[in-house]
């Protein structure tokens, strides 16, 4: 594989040694289907769209035992919890439930009452989930996302704000703000704004030092798995005029003219460059949320993938990264 110069020149920061590691489970409890020409350009076709997850990621902390969840999909119920206003705009191209968090983790013997800490990305909507099955947890998020809908579900609860200009960070790899959460470097939520302005990525140790390796859990940092190549390439983020049928243009209000899946597209561009930075790294494996190609993989006949799929630690001695491709051929619809 050869690396873009651009992407090989930027700066890459020491990451810790450490003895303490996650195991990480994915688990998908919902299916969007993702537009093609919204999330890259150039597109195949303007009609190309394939079915991608909502990946939410089950993180067992060694030694302490302690569970975690870096973000939890779409709440099951959102025609009926979501504000009129955005179930509105979910509607035309509704998601596919495949359950309930909560209540899958239950299903493959695990106990969300147990669950200490639940992360999320970001404040959208098919992020945030519902976090009734975790009520001992603390929810962790950036500057933006306790509103709407998590913001209404994580009152009175307890929270932890990851504001940069507050907390104690370092550099670590291609990111130049991590918190350590654990204080023992096996979990360092990562600023990878841009998609908004508080998105986290979460890097997670998952074999321990020396050698140790990492999966890069980066949320929406991008939607098309090809982005993240850090081969040379063309492709960039996509913007697009309107969304909605032709007859019945329409643009959600909280999206800046013309529509685009970033609130910030430098910043966004930014961050896909660390992460591709990230993914040239033979010892971390970069998963995106809505990451179709691994999901494709994985899968089986199981959707959902838990109980059925062990935990992605294993990653390196098990041959799971794979070299990003872009392969239209293989979208659900061309
Ligand atoms: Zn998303």
């Amino acid at each position: 594989m050869s690396i873009d110069p651009e992407i090989a020149a930027l700066p890459f920061y020491p990451i810790p040694e450490g003895e303490s590691y996650c195991e990480v489970t994915p688990l998908v409890n919902g299916i969007l289907n993702i537009p093609e020409a919204h999330i890259i350009t150039p597109a195949s076709s303007p009609t190309a769209s394939y079915d991608a997850p909502t990946f939410s990621f089950y993180i067992k902390h060694e030694p302490s035992g302690k569970t975690l969840f870096f973000d939890l999909g779409i709440r099951y119920d959102w025609a009926t919890s979501f504000e009129e206003e955005l179930a509105g705009f979910i509607t035309p191209s509704p998601p596919i439930i495949l359950g309930d968090v909560g209540a899958i983790l239950k299903e493959g013997g695990a106990n969300p009452e147990d669950v200490s800490t639940v992360i999320i990305s970001h404040r959208h909507w098919d992020h945030t989930g519902n976090i009734a099955p975790f009520p001992k947890a603390e929810v962790v998020g950036g500057i933006d996302t306790f509103i709407a809908d998590l913001g209404r579900q994580t009152a009175g609860r307890q929270t932890l704000v990851i504001d940069w200009s507050k907390v104690k960070s370092s550099k670590i790899a291609a990111f130049d703000h991590a918190y350590d959460y654990f204080g023992d470097g096996s979990v360092w939520l990562v600023d990878s704004a841009g998609h908004t302005a508080g998105h986290l990525s979460a890097l997670v140790r998952t074999t321990p030092s020396p050698n140790a390796t990492y999966v890069l859990l980066s949320g929406d940092t991008c939607h098309h798995p090809f982005l993240i190549s850090p081969t040379t390439h063309h492709f960039r983020l996509a913007t697009f005029p309107t969304r909605g049928s032709s007859d019945k243009p329409r643009q959600h209000p909280a999206l800046p003219p013309p529509c685009c899946m970033h609130s910030d597209m430098p910043r966004a561009w930014d961050t896909v460059c660390r992460t591709r930075r990230m993914e040239a790294e033979d010892n971390i494996m970069v998963v995106l949320a809505h990451d179709n190609v691994y999901w494709r993989e994985w899968k089986g006949a199981e959707g959902r993938l838990w109980p059925s799929k062990k935990g992605i630690q294993g990653w390196k001695k098990q041959g799971l990264k794979l070299e990003r491709k872009y392969e239209p051929e293989k979208y659900d619809r061309q």
